[in-house]
């Protein structure tokens, strides 16, 4: 077994080989132990960060993992009113595993390259449990091929469901590529925890709650890159009229769950409200319901990989509290792919789709 002669044919001259017989990464059976289904406590994490990939890689595949990618069944089940189809071949509901694995343009990729995996066709074939594998069999340069692979197909998938365009296959196995070109260090999990200080890469987050007499309270919130670049924006509305402070504590629950449920795992979040960030900072005894949300709010926290929550006067939130007012008119909504035009002009530079799609 010729496990060390996994690699990815990328020549020097940076042109790209199409697969002529490599080796398998997996055999459809083996004698090497798997885990068993949905156990996630027995998931190997430290071998996923340990993968030699750029963390945005291995970012996605984590996400995948723990079900926060945002497939279109994903997005459905966090309440979001979505077509549950997958963009791509239309044919079934769009899950990680339909998406990564079991789609037939996935399987298209998936074949012409260089790593040979097995996929099986069954209909609960479980993502985490398929990685597991992965992680358990391969090599890691062949493990690293995967990875890269499973991005570049999601990039695809997007470019398919926001651009409406089909990505050639040549493309995704180059994008592939180019990405285990780049030899990142190894970086441990305990890396990534004290990494919390380093927010480069960190989107910026507003939200707001706002306050209408006999209609309800209004949600919004909005993601930028740290350029200002719009990422995406949500609104949602709770038909109680909440007192002021509750109502931003909720607002911000709600918009952790937003965050959480399009794969965001890297923010600083910035409130207007100074008694939520100091309540959130003091932690301690919760014997209110506005303590009571906070609590809540920590215990959605761990979905994020860096975090950061900060105050900041009411006039740096106009983008978010424009959103919770419009939250009256037009109620739950999410906008990805393009700025909505009653913000253009609260958010400057213009929405950039590459962005969006590279949302991580
Ligand atoms: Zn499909």
């Amino acid at each position: 077994m010729q496990h060390d002669s996994l690699f990815w044919p990328y020549s020097k001259d940076g042109t790209y080989t199409v697969k002529t017989g490599y080796n398998f990464i997996l055999k459809p059976h083996g004698s090497a132990p798997s885990t068993s289904t949905g156990q996630q406590t027995t998931f190997n994490w430290k071998k996923l960060w340990s993968i030699q990939a750029i963390p945005r890689v291995k970012d996605m595949v984590w996400r995948a993992v723990k079900n926060i990618l945002p497939t279109n069944k994903r997005l459905a089940e966090k309440g979001l009113d979505v077509d549950l189809i997958c963009p791509q071949c239309g044919l079934e509901e769009e899950s990680v595993t339909h998406a990564i694995l079991q789609c037939e343009e996935a399987k298209r990729v998936w074949f012409a390259s260089p790593v040979t995996v097995h996929i099986p066709d069954s209909v609960d074939l479980d993502f985490a449990d398929w990685i597991s594998n992965v992680l358990t069999r391969g090599e890691n340069d062949g493990i690293a091929n995967v990875f890269n692979l499973m991005f570049a197909l999601w990039r695809r998938r997007n470019v398919w469901a926001f651009q409406q365009s089909k990505m050639p296959i040549e493309e995704t196995l180059g994008l592939a590529a180019s990405w285990y070109a780049i030899k990142s260090p190894t970086t441990s999990v305990q890396d990534l925890v004290q990494s919390q200080n380093n927010d480069s890469q960190n989107v910026i987050v507003h939200f707001d709650a706002s306050l209408k007499s006999g209609v309800g309270t209004g949600f919004g919130c909005i993601v930028t890159d740290r350029q200002g670049h719009f990422l995406g924006a949500a609104t949602s509305i709770d038909s109680e009229l909440l007192d002021s402070k509750i109502a931003e504590a909720s607002a911000f629950r709600w918009c952790l769950g937003v965050l959480e449920a399009i794969g965001i795992t890297h923010v600083d979040i910035v409130s207007d409200c100074l008694e939520l960030v100091q309540a959130w900072k003091r932690g301690g005894i919760y014997n209110t319901y506005f303590h009571a949300l906070v609590k809540d709010c920590i215990g959605l926290y761990s979905s994020f990989i860096s975090f950061n929550f900060k105050h900041k006067s009411r006039e740096n939130n106009a983008a978010a509290n424009m959103l919770a007012n419009v939250a009256f008119d037009v109620g739950e909504q999410l906008w990805l792919d393009e700025l909505p035009q009653f913000l253009v002009n609260l958010v400057s530079p213009p929405a950039d789709l590459a962005d969006v799609v590279d949302f991580s």
